[in-house]
């Protein structure tokens, strides 16, 4: 039976602040809200809850620092050095990073190590492609040369949420400023400890005061004045299907630039052919990894029929292997899910899944920890496409598995979803492979792979999943307006009107 404990990182801040125009600050009207250990469930800190008021004064700040221009003007080549030296310090500071964010989100500590590397994988690669891009000139020979003349936006604002909040915040962060926007962040207000390292890291890496400004609180709050802000022209928001309706719906009066990564329930596919070992390896990974708190988990499992009951058995086998332990343990695969509540969501899946499905492993929490949010990893087997386990995003380390005879039913129930995220498709035949990947519904198709992604690729969802795509030149889209300039080079081209006689 596991002793239960938790490891408080050593000076932790008193209180979690806002920082604005170089500065942490408390709310205007003093607010805060509690930040939960997500192994004991107690609330360890205060997080301020910033409202319309400190939203503004963000706002003003970014507004400021960006008109000033020293930031938004400055060589390609200077804002890369200074991306260059973030990516630096958030890799010398990984471990405390990752510390700090295991602590807060419930996250294995060897999981929140990875996720702090992408987090500086994320700035290298802005600095690299900001120095190396090049923009698009046309040429009528004799009458005219256009040229993109490529342009930072203004004050772009980030929505983020808890699952590996530092690594998703630094995916809006590194192409918003690399561009020449400033910024206001609002973290998700379940895990706001790590957002505030930021801070510290851009000041040494000599980010100009005002670019950076970090609103904590909560999203009908905080989330809520800066998607309504006038002064913002552009949200990138990543977050559940719901949420991104709403902000859709708020952004609609002032036609604000919109970039939505929202939820998932993506289908991983095993066709009979496929290398039955790799494929189970990389399907317990894809739904068990960062707690099965991850958009692109590959949530439901298409089996084909002939190959069902081995992989079922050998799946649950191994799901039953996979081990739950407290999150700063490196033996650790699957820790505490981030909060009560959302363990409790979780949990009701699990509940409502015993009569949809066939339960083949887990369904409830592990031994010995009878407090925090701990789930065994949970899997079902023979479920239904009608089910609510198969239609709904949980979000959690619980898996469906479903069987299919033919390959057009595997991609109708692959399709059978209002997410398009990722899909997973496992098979040897070279042909159903692409013919499959080019038909299902899903931003992101991963032959024979878990979800392994080269940064320059693009990132998104259709359907309920997301609005546009980030990654690589499209997050450059997004954070830059693309001025079309016309040069005549010739005779004035134009009919003249009103000419004397
Ligand atoms: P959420 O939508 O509850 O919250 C996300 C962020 O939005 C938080 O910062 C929250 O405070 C803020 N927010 C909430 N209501 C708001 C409002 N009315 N106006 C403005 N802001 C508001 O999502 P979550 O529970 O934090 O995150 C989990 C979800 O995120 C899952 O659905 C998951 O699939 C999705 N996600 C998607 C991707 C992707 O790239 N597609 C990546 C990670 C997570």
């Amino acid at each position: 039976m596991p002793q239960y404990e938790t490891r408080v990182p050593a000076e932790l801040p008193d209180k979690i602040q806002h920082y604005i125009d170089g500065e942490f600050v408390d709310s205007a009207d003093g607010d805060t809200f509690d930040v939960i250990n997500p192994v004991t469930n107690e609330t360890y800190i205060q997080g301020a809850a910033g409202k319309k008021e400190d939203i503004d004064r963000a706002v003003a700040a970014a507004k400021r620092a960006f008109e000033e221009g020293s930031w938004s003007s400055a060589l390609p080549r200077e804002r890369s050095r200074v991306l260059h030296r973030i990516a630096d310090i958030v890799e010398e500071r990984g471990s405390r990073l990752a510390e700090l964010e295991t602590f807060d989100t419930g996250l294995p500590i060897t999981q929140a190590r990875s996720q702090g590397k992408r987090a500086a994988e994320n700035f290298r690669f802005f600095a690299d492609l900001i120095v190396a891009q090049a923009d698009d000139t046309y040429k009528v020979p004799g009458r005219q040369i256009n040229y993109v003349n490529r342009k930072p936006i203004g004050v772009a604002g980030l929505i983020t949420p808890w699952n590996t909040p530092f690594m998703l915040e630094s995916w809006k962060l590194a192409p918003a400023i690399a561009t020449g926007n400033s910024v206001v962040l609002k973290p998700a207000e379940f895990t706001p400890l790590s957002a505030g390292l930021w801070a510290g890291i851009f000041e040494e890496a000599g980010l100009p005061t005002g670019v950076f400004n970090l609103v904590n609180g909560i999203g009908e709050q905080a989330g809520d004045a800066l998607v309504k802000h006038p002064e913002v022209p552009l949200i990138s928001f990543t977050g559940e299907s719901k949420t991104g309706q709403i902000i859709f719906a708020n952004s609609a009066p002032h036609l604000k630039g919109l970039s939505m990564e929202l939820g998932g329930k993506s289908p991983a596919i095993v066709f009979a052919d496929a290398d039955m070992e790799a494929a189970i390896n990389a399907t317990i990974f894809g739904v068990f990894s960062l707690n099965g708190e991850r958009c692109t988990a590959g949530s439901r499992i298409l089996v084909e029929r002939s190959i069902y009951d081995e992989f079922v058995e050998r799946y649950a086998a191994q799901a039953k292997r996979v081990k739950v332990g407290f999150p700063h343990e490196s033996a650790t695969e699957v820790g505490a899910l981030v909060h009560p509540e959302h363990f409790e969501k979780v949990m009701s899946y699990v509940e409502l899944g015993k009569s949809e499905g066939r339960l083949v492993a887990g369904g409830g929490r592990p031994e010995g920890f009878e407090d925090g949010n701990f789930i065994e990893p949970t899997v079902f087997a023979d479920v239904p496409p009608t089910a609510r386990i198969f239609q709904e995003e949980i979000f959690g380390p619980v898996v469906a598995i479903t069987p299919f005879d033919t390959e057009e039913e595997a991609l109708q129930l692959a399709n059978d979803t209002k997410y398009g995220l990722a899909a997973y498709v496992w098979t040897n035949d070279l042909k159903r492979s692409h013919n499959f990947a080019q038909a299902v519904e899903a931003g992101m198709v991963w032959l024979n792979s878990n979800n392994v992604r080269d940064l320059r690729t693009p990132f998104g969802g259709v359907k309920a999943s997301g609005l546009g795509h980030e990654g690589g030149y499209r997050s450059i889209d997004f954070y830059t307006d693309q001025q079309a300039v016309h040069i005549n080079l010739g005779e004035v081209h134009n009919p003249v009107f009103g000419k004397a006689d």
